[in-house]
Protein backbone atom coordinates (compact mmCIF):
# COMPACT_ATOMS: atom_id res chain seq x y z
CA UNK A 1 0.00 0.00 0.00
CA UNK A 2 2.54 2.41 1.21
CA UNK A 3 5.47 2.19 -1.75
CA UNK A 4 8.11 4.21 -2.48
CA UNK A 5 6.92 7.24 -4.42
CA UNK A 6 9.24 6.20 -7.04
CA UNK A 7 8.58 2.71 -7.84
CA UNK A 8 4.82 2.87 -8.81
CA UNK A 9 2.71 0.20 -8.38
CA UNK A 10 2.51 -2.32 -11.89
CA UNK A 11 -0.30 -1.74 -14.01
CA UNK A 12 -1.48 -5.82 -13.13
CA UNK A 13 -1.50 -4.32 -9.45
CA UNK A 14 -3.62 -1.37 -10.17
CA UNK A 15 -5.77 -3.00 -12.31
CA UNK A 16 -6.69 -5.50 -10.18
CA UNK A 17 -7.05 -3.16 -7.24
CA UNK A 18 -9.14 -1.00 -9.39
CA UNK A 19 -11.24 -3.55 -10.46
CA UNK A 20 -11.52 -4.85 -6.93
CA UNK A 21 -12.23 -1.59 -5.58
CA UNK A 22 -14.94 -1.13 -7.93
CA UNK A 23 -16.66 -4.87 -7.68
CA UNK A 24 -16.33 -4.24 -3.84
CA UNK A 25 -18.44 -1.36 -3.99
CA UNK A 26 -20.82 -2.79 -6.64
CA UNK A 27 -21.09 -6.12 -4.30
CA UNK A 28 -21.82 -3.88 -1.26
CA UNK A 29 -24.82 -2.35 -3.64
CA UNK A 30 -26.24 -5.63 -4.40
CA UNK A 31 -25.77 -6.98 -1.31
CA UNK A 32 -27.25 -4.01 0.62
CA UNK A 33 -30.29 -3.91 -2.33
CA UNK A 34 -31.20 -8.10 -2.25
CA UNK A 35 -31.17 -7.58 1.96
CA UNK A 36 -33.28 -4.86 2.01
CA UNK A 37 -36.00 -6.19 -0.66
CA UNK A 38 -35.42 -9.48 1.46
CA UNK A 39 -36.64 -7.80 4.77
CA UNK A 40 -39.52 -5.63 2.90
CA UNK A 41 -40.88 -9.11 1.44
CA UNK A 42 -40.55 -10.89 4.89
CA UNK A 43 -42.35 -7.85 7.16
CA UNK A 44 -45.05 -8.04 4.15
CA UNK A 45 -45.56 -11.84 4.91
CA UNK A 46 -45.65 -11.20 8.37
CA UNK A 47 -48.05 -9.02 8.09
CA UNK A 48 -50.27 -10.65 5.78
CA UNK A 49 -50.49 -13.52 8.22
CA UNK A 50 -51.24 -11.24 11.20
CA UNK A 51 -54.31 -9.77 9.29
CA UNK A 52 -55.47 -12.72 8.22
CA UNK A 53 -55.16 -14.68 11.79
CA UNK A 54 -56.64 -11.21 13.60
CA UNK A 55 -59.59 -11.59 10.86
CA UNK A 56 -60.33 -15.15 11.50
CA UNK A 57 -60.21 -14.34 15.64
CA UNK A 58 -62.52 -11.69 14.77
CA UNK A 59 -65.18 -13.58 13.14
CA UNK A 60 -65.19 -16.67 15.72
CA UNK A 61 -65.24 -13.68 18.47
CA UNK A 62 -68.23 -12.46 17.02
CA UNK A 63 -69.44 -15.59 16.35
CA UNK A 64 -68.62 -17.86 19.31
CA UNK A 65 -67.96 -15.36 21.70
CA UNK A 66 -64.87 -15.25 24.57
CA UNK A 67 -65.18 -19.03 24.92
CA UNK A 68 -64.99 -20.19 21.28
CA UNK A 69 -62.00 -17.68 21.26
CA UNK A 70 -60.15 -19.14 24.28
CA UNK A 71 -60.32 -21.94 22.52
CA UNK A 72 -58.89 -20.84 19.21
CA UNK A 73 -56.22 -19.22 21.34
CA UNK A 74 -55.29 -22.65 22.70
CA UNK A 75 -55.14 -24.18 19.40
CA UNK A 76 -52.65 -21.89 18.12
CA UNK A 77 -50.66 -21.91 20.93
CA UNK A 78 -50.22 -25.37 21.28
CA UNK A 79 -49.96 -26.49 17.53
CA UNK A 80 -46.97 -23.48 17.92
CA UNK A 81 -45.52 -23.17 20.82
CA UNK A 82 -46.16 -21.05 23.91
CA UNK A 83 -43.06 -18.96 22.35
CA UNK A 84 -43.82 -18.86 19.08
CA UNK A 85 -46.51 -16.58 18.99
CA UNK A 86 -49.14 -15.10 21.39
CA UNK A 87 -53.08 -13.70 21.16
CA UNK A 88 -55.43 -11.64 23.44
CA UNK A 89 -58.43 -10.09 23.78
CA UNK A 90 -58.60 -6.66 26.12
CA UNK A 91 -62.05 -5.73 27.22
CA UNK A 92 -63.02 -2.45 26.85
CA UNK A 93 -61.77 -1.27 30.59
CA UNK A 94 -58.33 -2.60 29.59
CA UNK A 95 -58.18 -5.86 31.14
CA UNK A 96 -56.90 -8.92 29.43
CA UNK A 97 -60.30 -10.96 29.10
CA UNK A 98 -58.94 -13.83 26.77
CA UNK A 99 -54.88 -14.80 26.35
CA UNK A 100 -52.82 -17.61 25.00
CA UNK A 101 -50.10 -18.86 27.41
CA UNK A 102 -48.55 -15.56 27.97
CA UNK A 103 -46.07 -17.36 31.17
CA UNK A 104 -42.94 -16.20 28.25
CA UNK A 105 -44.18 -13.35 27.31
CA UNK A 106 -44.02 -11.61 30.67
CA UNK A 107 -41.95 -9.06 29.68
CA UNK A 108 -43.87 -7.87 26.62
CA UNK A 109 -47.10 -7.82 28.92
CA UNK A 110 -47.11 -4.09 29.49
CA UNK A 111 -46.05 -2.72 25.94
CA UNK A 112 -48.73 -5.14 24.41
CA UNK A 113 -51.42 -3.03 26.08
CA UNK A 114 -49.67 -0.14 25.11
CA UNK A 115 -49.91 -1.41 21.31
CA UNK A 116 -50.52 1.61 18.96
CA UNK A 117 -54.35 1.79 18.44
CA UNK A 118 -55.86 0.99 15.65
CA UNK A 119 -58.35 3.28 13.31
CA UNK A 120 -61.62 1.99 13.65
CA UNK A 121 -62.56 -0.57 10.97
CA UNK A 122 -58.48 -1.00 10.51
CA UNK A 123 -55.75 -2.77 11.74
CA UNK A 124 -52.43 -1.46 13.75
CA UNK A 125 -49.75 -3.06 13.58
CA UNK A 126 -46.13 -2.64 15.95
CA UNK A 127 -42.34 -4.45 15.97
CA UNK A 128 -41.70 -4.77 19.50
CA UNK A 129 -38.12 -5.17 21.24
CA UNK A 130 -38.30 -6.26 24.43
CA UNK A 131 -34.52 -6.57 25.92
CA UNK A 132 -34.72 -10.20 25.61
CA UNK A 133 -33.19 -10.09 21.86
CA UNK A 134 -35.47 -13.49 21.17
CA UNK A 135 -38.39 -12.18 21.96
CA UNK A 136 -38.53 -9.42 19.14
CA UNK A 137 -42.42 -9.34 18.37
CA UNK A 138 -44.63 -8.37 15.22
CA UNK A 139 -47.69 -7.74 16.56
CA UNK A 140 -51.09 -6.59 14.97
CA UNK A 141 -54.05 -5.08 16.64
CA UNK A 142 -57.73 -4.68 15.64
CA UNK A 143 -60.73 -3.26 17.46
CA UNK A 144 -64.10 -5.69 17.83
CA UNK A 145 -67.54 -4.55 17.21
CA UNK A 146 -68.03 -4.50 21.06
CA UNK A 147 -64.85 -1.75 21.86
CA UNK A 148 -62.32 -5.14 22.94
CA UNK A 149 -58.89 -5.65 21.38
CA UNK A 150 -57.94 -8.05 19.66
CA UNK A 151 -53.83 -8.83 19.59
CA UNK A 152 -51.98 -11.22 17.65
CA UNK A 153 -48.18 -11.38 17.67
CA UNK A 154 -45.40 -13.60 16.09
CA UNK A 155 -42.07 -13.97 17.74
CA UNK A 156 -39.33 -13.10 15.09
CA UNK A 157 -36.87 -14.83 16.20
CA UNK A 158 -36.98 -17.79 13.31
CA UNK A 159 -37.85 -14.80 10.83
CA UNK A 160 -34.58 -12.88 11.82
CA UNK A 161 -32.11 -16.54 11.93
CA UNK A 162 -33.60 -17.10 8.49
CA UNK A 163 -32.95 -13.46 7.44
CA UNK A 164 -29.01 -13.76 9.04
CA UNK A 165 -28.75 -17.04 7.16
CA UNK A 166 -29.84 -15.39 4.08
CA UNK A 167 -27.36 -12.35 4.61
CA UNK A 168 -24.52 -14.64 5.52
CA UNK A 169 -25.20 -16.77 2.31
CA UNK A 170 -25.39 -13.31 0.57
CA UNK A 171 -21.79 -11.77 2.26
CA UNK A 172 -20.12 -15.46 1.18
CA UNK A 173 -21.46 -15.37 -2.28
CA UNK A 174 -19.85 -11.28 -2.61
CA UNK A 175 -16.33 -12.50 -0.94
CA UNK A 176 -15.98 -15.36 -3.40
CA UNK A 177 -17.39 -13.37 -6.57
CA UNK A 178 -15.06 -10.68 -5.35
CA UNK A 179 -12.27 -12.86 -4.98
CA UNK A 180 -12.84 -15.16 -8.20
CA UNK A 181 -12.92 -11.52 -10.45
CA UNK A 182 -9.61 -10.22 -8.70
CA UNK A 183 -8.34 -13.18 -9.12
CA UNK A 184 -9.41 -13.35 -12.62
CA UNK A 185 -8.51 -9.75 -13.79
CA UNK A 186 -5.17 -10.11 -11.84
CA UNK A 187 -4.62 -13.30 -14.54
CA UNK A 188 -5.99 -11.76 -18.13
CA UNK A 189 -3.97 -8.56 -16.58
CA UNK A 190 -0.91 -10.52 -16.47
CA UNK A 191 -1.32 -11.90 -19.56
CA UNK A 192 -1.94 -8.92 -21.50
CA UNK A 193 0.92 -7.46 -19.39
CA UNK A 194 3.29 -11.06 -20.50
CA UNK A 195 3.44 -8.99 -24.16
CA UNK A 196 4.90 -5.26 -22.62
CA UNK A 197 7.06 -7.24 -20.62
CA UNK A 198 8.21 -9.56 -23.80
CA UNK A 199 8.74 -6.32 -25.90
CA UNK A 200 10.56 -4.67 -22.62
CA UNK A 201 13.00 -7.45 -22.47
CA UNK A 202 13.62 -7.75 -25.95
CA UNK A 203 14.03 -3.97 -26.44
CA UNK A 204 16.91 -4.38 -23.56
CA UNK A 205 18.41 -6.87 -25.13
CA UNK A 206 18.84 -4.74 -28.27
CA UNK A 207 22.18 -3.50 -28.20
CA UNK A 208 24.36 -0.86 -29.78
CA UNK A 209 26.23 -3.85 -31.99
CA UNK A 210 22.62 -5.90 -32.76
CA UNK A 211 20.31 -2.88 -33.71
CA UNK A 212 19.16 -4.47 -36.58
CA UNK A 213 17.49 -6.93 -34.49
CA UNK A 214 13.98 -7.01 -34.37
CA UNK A 215 11.49 -7.57 -31.37
CA UNK A 216 9.31 -10.12 -32.18
CA UNK A 217 5.89 -10.51 -32.93
CA UNK A 218 3.91 -12.40 -30.56
CA UNK A 219 0.24 -13.50 -29.77
CA UNK A 220 -0.84 -11.52 -26.60
CA UNK A 221 -3.31 -8.90 -28.94
CA UNK A 222 -3.00 -6.93 -31.41
CA UNK A 223 -1.35 -3.32 -29.20
CA UNK A 224 1.14 -5.44 -27.83
CA UNK A 225 2.30 -6.02 -32.03
CA UNK A 226 1.52 -2.25 -32.51
CA UNK A 227 3.87 -1.70 -29.86
CA UNK A 228 6.51 -4.38 -31.02
CA UNK A 229 5.93 -2.80 -34.75
CA UNK A 230 6.67 0.89 -33.13
CA UNK A 231 10.02 -0.10 -31.22
CA UNK A 232 11.13 -2.22 -35.02
CA UNK A 233 10.60 1.01 -37.11
CA UNK A 234 12.50 2.89 -33.90
CA UNK A 235 14.78 0.61 -33.74
CA UNK A 236 15.55 0.73 -38.38
CA UNK A 237 15.25 4.71 -37.90
CA UNK A 238 18.30 4.69 -35.24
CA UNK A 239 19.66 1.70 -37.07
CA UNK A 240 19.62 4.00 -40.44
CA UNK A 241 21.07 6.98 -38.08
CA UNK A 242 23.87 5.40 -36.45
CA UNK A 243 24.72 4.13 -40.25
CA UNK A 244 24.55 7.39 -41.95
CA UNK A 245 26.37 8.76 -38.83
CA UNK A 246 29.28 6.38 -39.61
CA UNK A 247 29.20 7.35 -43.25
CA UNK A 248 28.97 11.00 -42.18
CA UNK A 249 32.29 10.96 -40.29
CA UNK A 250 33.67 8.46 -42.40
CA UNK A 251 33.14 10.99 -45.65
CA UNK A 252 34.27 13.96 -43.27
CA UNK A 253 37.60 12.20 -42.21
CA UNK A 254 37.92 11.28 -46.07
CA UNK A 255 37.14 14.58 -47.30
CA UNK A 256 39.36 16.70 -44.54
CA UNK A 257 41.94 14.25 -45.08
CA UNK A 258 42.58 14.72 -48.76
CA UNK A 259 43.36 18.89 -48.41
CA UNK A 260 45.64 18.22 -45.60
CA UNK A 261 47.84 15.39 -46.97
CA UNK A 262 47.68 17.93 -50.11
CA UNK A 263 48.98 20.58 -47.63
CA UNK A 264 51.60 18.42 -46.53
CA UNK A 265 52.85 17.20 -49.91
CA UNK A 266 53.05 20.78 -50.69
CA UNK A 267 55.20 21.67 -47.79
CA UNK A 268 57.52 18.89 -47.97
CA UNK A 269 58.14 19.16 -51.61
CA UNK A 270 59.29 22.64 -51.05
CA UNK A 271 60.95 22.00 -48.49
CA UNK A 272 63.13 19.06 -49.40
CA UNK A 273 63.20 20.69 -53.46
CA UNK A 274 65.49 23.88 -54.26
CA UNK A 275 65.21 26.59 -51.73
CA UNK A 276 63.70 29.34 -54.30
CA UNK A 277 61.20 31.81 -53.34
CA UNK A 278 59.09 31.10 -55.95
CA UNK A 279 58.28 27.91 -55.03
CA UNK A 280 57.64 28.61 -51.58
CA UNK A 281 54.86 31.12 -52.81
CA UNK A 282 53.85 28.48 -54.70
CA UNK A 283 53.18 26.44 -51.53
CA UNK A 284 51.90 29.49 -49.84
CA UNK A 285 49.35 29.61 -52.45
CA UNK A 286 48.10 26.28 -52.57
CA UNK A 287 47.90 26.41 -48.41
CA UNK A 288 45.89 29.18 -48.78
CA UNK A 289 43.84 27.35 -51.57
CA UNK A 290 43.01 24.21 -49.46
CA UNK A 291 42.67 26.07 -46.33
CA UNK A 292 39.81 28.36 -47.96
CA UNK A 293 38.35 24.58 -49.32
CA UNK A 294 38.60 23.50 -45.89
CA UNK A 295 36.82 26.10 -44.43
CA UNK A 296 34.38 26.24 -47.11
CA UNK A 297 33.13 22.62 -46.27
CA UNK A 298 33.19 22.93 -42.86
CA UNK A 299 31.37 26.14 -42.91
CA UNK A 300 28.86 23.94 -45.11
CA UNK A 301 28.57 21.41 -43.32
CA UNK A 302 27.93 23.90 -40.17
CA UNK A 303 25.14 25.46 -41.94
CA UNK A 304 23.24 22.51 -42.82
CA UNK A 305 23.68 20.95 -39.53
CA UNK A 306 22.40 24.59 -37.91
CA UNK A 307 19.57 24.18 -40.48
CA UNK A 308 18.35 20.94 -40.33
CA UNK A 309 18.26 20.92 -36.22
CA UNK A 310 16.41 24.60 -36.56
CA UNK A 311 18.74 26.90 -35.27
CA UNK A 312 19.97 28.52 -38.22
CA UNK A 313 18.43 32.47 -38.85
CA UNK A 314 17.76 33.11 -42.19
CA UNK A 315 16.84 36.94 -42.99
CA UNK A 316 13.59 37.27 -44.38
CA UNK A 317 12.84 40.05 -47.28
CA UNK A 318 11.91 40.42 -50.47
CA UNK A 319 13.47 39.19 -53.39
CA UNK A 320 13.38 39.31 -56.87
CA UNK A 321 13.73 35.93 -58.24
CA UNK A 322 14.13 36.83 -61.79
CA UNK A 323 16.50 39.44 -61.23
CA UNK A 324 18.57 36.69 -58.63
CA UNK A 325 18.42 33.92 -61.85
CA UNK A 326 19.60 36.31 -64.01
CA UNK A 327 22.36 37.19 -62.22
CA UNK A 328 23.61 33.50 -61.86
CA UNK A 329 22.90 32.45 -65.34
CA UNK A 330 25.27 35.44 -66.64
CA UNK A 331 27.58 34.51 -63.68
CA UNK A 332 28.24 30.70 -64.83
CA UNK A 333 27.90 32.12 -68.83
CA UNK A 334 32.07 31.71 -69.13
CA UNK A 335 31.87 28.82 -67.22
CA UNK A 336 29.67 26.88 -69.88
CA UNK A 337 31.31 29.06 -72.90
CA UNK A 338 34.28 27.11 -71.85
CA UNK A 339 32.85 23.47 -71.68
CA UNK A 340 30.94 24.57 -74.80
CA UNK A 341 27.31 23.95 -73.17
CA UNK A 342 24.32 26.04 -73.90
CA UNK A 343 23.03 27.87 -71.17
CA UNK A 344 19.67 29.60 -71.69
CA UNK A 345 17.34 31.19 -69.41
CA UNK A 346 13.51 31.31 -69.72
CA UNK A 347 12.21 34.09 -67.39
CA UNK A 348 9.11 36.09 -66.43
CA UNK A 349 8.78 39.79 -67.76
CA UNK A 350 8.24 41.01 -64.67
CA UNK A 351 10.01 40.61 -61.07
CA UNK A 352 9.18 37.60 -59.13
CA UNK A 353 9.28 38.48 -55.52
CA UNK A 354 9.44 36.04 -52.89
CA UNK A 355 10.22 36.67 -49.27
CA UNK A 356 13.59 35.05 -47.91
CA UNK A 357 17.37 35.16 -47.83
CA UNK A 358 19.39 36.68 -51.04
CA UNK A 359 22.35 35.26 -50.15
CA UNK A 360 21.44 31.77 -49.34
CA UNK A 361 18.79 31.44 -52.45
CA UNK A 362 21.87 32.91 -54.83
CA UNK A 363 23.77 29.84 -53.80
CA UNK A 364 20.97 27.17 -53.88
CA UNK A 365 21.09 28.54 -57.91
CA UNK A 366 24.45 28.56 -58.08
CA UNK A 367 24.57 24.98 -56.85
CA UNK A 368 22.10 23.65 -59.01
CA UNK A 369 23.78 25.35 -61.90
CA UNK A 370 27.00 24.26 -61.13
CA UNK A 371 26.07 20.82 -60.80
CA UNK A 372 24.36 21.12 -64.12
CA UNK A 373 27.05 22.62 -66.05
CA UNK A 374 29.61 19.88 -64.43
CA UNK A 375 27.91 16.94 -64.79
CA UNK A 376 26.84 17.75 -68.79
CA UNK A 377 29.54 17.24 -71.45
CA UNK A 378 30.76 18.98 -73.83
CA UNK A 379 27.83 20.20 -76.69
CA UNK A 380 24.68 20.10 -74.15
CA UNK A 381 22.52 22.26 -72.83
CA UNK A 382 21.49 23.69 -69.81
CA UNK A 383 17.90 25.39 -69.22
CA UNK A 384 16.96 27.50 -66.68
CA UNK A 385 13.10 28.45 -66.19
CA UNK A 386 10.84 30.24 -63.74
CA UNK A 387 7.04 31.13 -63.56
CA UNK A 388 4.94 31.66 -61.15
CA UNK A 389 2.48 29.22 -59.51
CA UNK A 390 -0.67 30.65 -57.22
CA UNK A 391 1.11 30.62 -54.00
CA UNK A 392 5.10 31.34 -54.83
CA UNK A 393 7.29 30.50 -57.99
CA UNK A 394 8.26 27.53 -59.19
CA UNK A 395 11.95 26.76 -60.53
CA UNK A 396 13.70 24.47 -62.97
CA UNK A 397 17.05 23.64 -63.88
CA UNK A 398 16.97 21.09 -66.78
CA UNK A 399 20.17 19.11 -68.43
CA UNK A 400 20.79 16.90 -71.04
CA UNK A 401 23.81 15.31 -69.05
CA UNK A 402 24.99 12.29 -67.57
CA UNK A 403 21.91 11.31 -65.66
CA UNK A 404 21.51 9.95 -62.16
CA UNK A 405 20.94 5.61 -61.99
CA UNK A 406 16.99 5.37 -60.53
CA UNK A 407 18.43 3.87 -57.38
CA UNK A 408 20.53 6.72 -56.24
CA UNK A 409 18.07 9.28 -56.83
CA UNK A 410 16.99 9.09 -53.26
CA UNK A 411 19.94 9.73 -52.09
CA UNK A 412 21.52 12.64 -53.88
CA UNK A 413 20.08 14.69 -51.38
CA UNK A 414 21.78 13.07 -48.49
CA UNK A 415 25.43 15.07 -46.94
CA UNK A 416 28.34 13.88 -48.48
CA UNK A 417 26.47 11.44 -51.00
CA UNK A 418 28.25 11.36 -54.76
CA UNK A 419 27.31 9.00 -57.08
CA UNK A 420 29.72 5.92 -58.68
CA UNK A 421 30.11 8.20 -61.77
CA UNK A 422 30.94 11.71 -60.63
CA UNK A 423 33.70 10.83 -58.14
CA UNK A 424 36.02 11.73 -61.08
CA UNK A 425 34.52 15.05 -60.64
CA UNK A 426 35.14 18.01 -57.99
CA UNK A 427 32.61 18.19 -54.92
CA UNK A 428 32.34 16.89 -51.50
CA UNK A 429 28.75 15.83 -51.65
CA UNK A 430 27.38 18.88 -50.00
CA UNK A 431 26.08 20.91 -52.54
CA UNK A 432 22.40 19.54 -52.99
CA UNK A 433 21.91 18.58 -49.39
CA UNK A 434 22.42 22.24 -48.19
CA UNK A 435 20.39 23.22 -50.96
CA UNK A 436 17.45 21.33 -50.06
CA UNK A 437 17.72 22.84 -45.81
CA UNK A 438 17.57 26.17 -46.98
CA UNK A 439 14.96 25.49 -49.52
CA UNK A 440 13.30 23.57 -46.96
CA UNK A 441 13.95 26.67 -44.19
CA UNK A 442 12.30 28.91 -46.65
CA UNK A 443 9.14 26.67 -46.40
CA UNK A 444 9.45 25.52 -49.98
CA UNK A 445 10.69 21.99 -51.63
CA UNK A 446 12.92 20.86 -54.13
CA UNK A 447 13.20 17.35 -56.05
CA UNK A 448 14.84 15.93 -58.76
CA UNK A 449 14.31 13.40 -61.82
CA UNK A 450 16.77 12.05 -63.82
CA UNK A 451 17.15 9.50 -66.95
CA UNK A 452 20.57 7.77 -67.15
CA UNK A 453 22.59 9.10 -70.15
CA UNK A 454 19.51 11.84 -70.91
CA UNK A 455 20.03 13.88 -68.34
CA UNK A 456 18.16 15.44 -65.44
CA UNK A 457 15.44 17.95 -64.09
CA UNK A 458 15.97 19.51 -60.68
CA UNK A 459 12.67 21.37 -59.55
CA UNK A 460 12.06 23.75 -56.84
CA UNK A 461 9.45 25.43 -54.96
CA UNK A 462 9.46 29.16 -53.14
CA UNK A 463 6.12 30.20 -51.48
CA UNK A 464 5.59 33.99 -52.00
CA UNK A 465 5.42 34.97 -48.26
CA UNK A 466 8.38 32.18 -46.70
CA UNK A 467 6.90 30.40 -43.33
P1 LIG B 1 28.79 17.30 -55.53
O1 LIG B 1 29.74 18.16 -54.86
O2 LIG B 1 29.26 15.89 -55.69
O3 LIG B 1 28.27 17.85 -56.82
P2 LIG B 1 26.07 17.59 -54.65
O4 LIG B 1 25.47 17.47 -53.32
O5 LIG B 1 25.89 18.88 -55.36
O6 LIG B 1 27.57 17.20 -54.50
O7 LIG B 1 25.45 16.46 -55.53
C1 LIG B 1 25.36 15.14 -55.04
C2 LIG B 1 25.42 14.16 -56.17
O8 LIG B 1 24.23 14.23 -56.96
C3 LIG B 1 26.51 14.39 -57.13
O9 LIG B 1 27.70 13.77 -56.69
C4 LIG B 1 25.99 13.74 -58.39
O10 LIG B 1 26.24 12.36 -58.36
C5 LIG B 1 24.50 13.96 -58.31
N1 LIG B 1 24.07 15.12 -59.12
C6 LIG B 1 23.75 16.33 -58.67
N2 LIG B 1 23.36 17.14 -59.70
C7 LIG B 1 23.44 16.38 -60.82
C8 LIG B 1 23.16 16.62 -62.20
N3 LIG B 1 22.71 17.79 -62.65
N4 LIG B 1 23.36 15.59 -63.06
C9 LIG B 1 23.79 14.39 -62.63
N5 LIG B 1 24.07 14.10 -61.36
C10 LIG B 1 23.91 15.08 -60.45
Amino acid sequence: MFLNKKTPRSVVTRLSLGYAFICLLFCTAVFAVVSIRIKIAADRRIDKTLAAELREFSDIYEKQGRQGLHEEFKREAESNGAKALFCLLVSPDNHIAVSSDLSVWKNLKNELLRIAEPEPGRMAFETLYPQDEDMNTRAAAVRTSDGSLLIFGINLQSETHSYEKIQRILIAGSLAALLLSTLSVWLIARHAMSGVRRVTRAVADIRKESLNRQVPQGNEGREINELADAFNQMLRRISTLVRELKEISDNVAHDLRSPITRMRGAAETTLTGPQELDAYREMGLTIIEESDRLTGMINTMLEIAQSESGVLEISRGPVDLTALLKNAVELFQPVAEEKRIHLSAELPETPLTVSGDKNRLQRVAANLLDNAIKYTPSGGTVRLSCRAVPDGAEVEIRDTGIGIAPEELPQIFDRFYRSEKSRSSCGNGLGLSLAQSIIQLHGGWIAAESRPGEGSAFNLFLPRSGR
